[in-house]
């Protein structure tokens, strides 16, 4: 289960920019995760709730948003974007199959709310 890792991760990186004090003060942390990024939402929620009762219980009050980004690719023939469903990577305006991906492999925090 690598979400297990990636929130510890996640609480590593804030690790580096808050102390315990104002920790114990993040309400929410928002994610933004792309569908390429290889995280079920459900685990990782799982894999939050379990760090956070083991290890990391400053973060006992706070929630995890996830915000979801669909998956988009470049095609330089029509110089336009699409957005790919079914993960059937074709351009929608011309129909040529494209895996020129320019978003869906997103992890990162995106933001925290402090009381
Ligand atoms: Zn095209």
């Amino acid at each position: 289960m690598h979400e297990i890792s990636l929130v510890k991760n996640i609480f590593g990186s804030l690790d580096t920019v808050y102390d315990q004090e104002q920790r114990e003060k993040i309400e929410t942390i928002h994610l933004t995760v792309g569908l390429l990024a290889n995280v079920e939402p459900i685990l990782m929620e799982n894999a939050f709730e379990a760090v956070v009762a083991t290890e990391r219980q400053e973060y006992k009050d706070c929630q995890l948003l996830m915000q979801i980004l669909p998956i988009k690719v470049y095609c330089s023939d029509c110089d336009s974007e699409s957005e790919i469903e079914n993960y059937k990577f074709v351009c929608t305006h011309c129909g040529k199959p494209n895996n020129n991906v320019i978003q869906g492999n997103e992890l990162l925090i995106s933001g925290v709310d402090i009381k």
